[in-house]
């Protein structure tokens, strides 16, 4: 059974590593980021209460988004594991999940951390071309990303559930990590 939660700044290859890995191992790949980017696309009610913050690179509300993340893990897609992509991103929802898995008896969830060096964050973000990826955005993304969601780096070191792995290599190689530390 496989639960991991991805974390890194903004253009550390969260997404495309969270995608491939799932694939492998045949569990759902949850995107927060991609779910409130279809519901704004579809202009659903959460879509909708989402728009102004995803546009500005600031956090949505916790409620929202941890509403979304209990909703998706309650889908028997997700009873043989996950991998969480941008979920967490501050301490209050890092404590909301741990008490949610408690609750439903998920635990067992391992955190890999894609450590990659700021300048290369930022040149990668500049040439995906995402909405909300123009320069003023970035700089207020990483800027959040520094503030509330590294923290939660020590947070899971603390309680021993944190892998680093060096996300500044090729693509392959840090597939390639990844499947290492995780088996192990
Ligand atoms: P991402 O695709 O993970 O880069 O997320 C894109 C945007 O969605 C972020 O800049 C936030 O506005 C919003 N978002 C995604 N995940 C979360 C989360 N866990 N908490 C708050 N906002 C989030």
């Amino acid at each position: 059974m496989t639960r991991l939660i991805f974390l890194g700044p903004p253009g550390a290859g969260k997404g495309t590593q969270a995608q491939t890995l799932a694939q492998h191992l045949h569990i759902p790949h949850i995107s927060t980021g991609e779910i409130l980017r279809q519901a704004m696309k579809e202009q659903t009610p959460l879509g909708i209460k989402a728009q102004s913050y995803v546009d500005s690179g600031e956090l949505v509300p916790d409620q929202l988004v941890q509403d979304l993340v209990q909703e998706r893990l309650e889908q028997p897609d997700a009873h043989s594991g996950w991998i969480l992509d941008g979920f967490p991103r501050k301490v209050t929802q890092a404590a909301f999940l741990e008490e949610l898995l408690e609750k439903t008896h998920q635990g067992g969830e391992q955190v890999v951390n894609l450590d990659v060096p700021d300048e290369v964050v930022v040149e990668r973000l500049l040439t995906r071309g995402r909405k909300d990826d123009t320069e003023e955005v970035i700089r207020r993304r990483l800027e959040v990303y520094r503030a509330e969601t590294a923290p939660l780096i020590d947070y899971y070191r603390d309680r021993q559930k944190l892998l680093m792995v060096n996300g500044n290599q090729s693509l392959e190689e840090v597939t390639t990590k990844l499947q290492n530390v995780i088996a192990s």
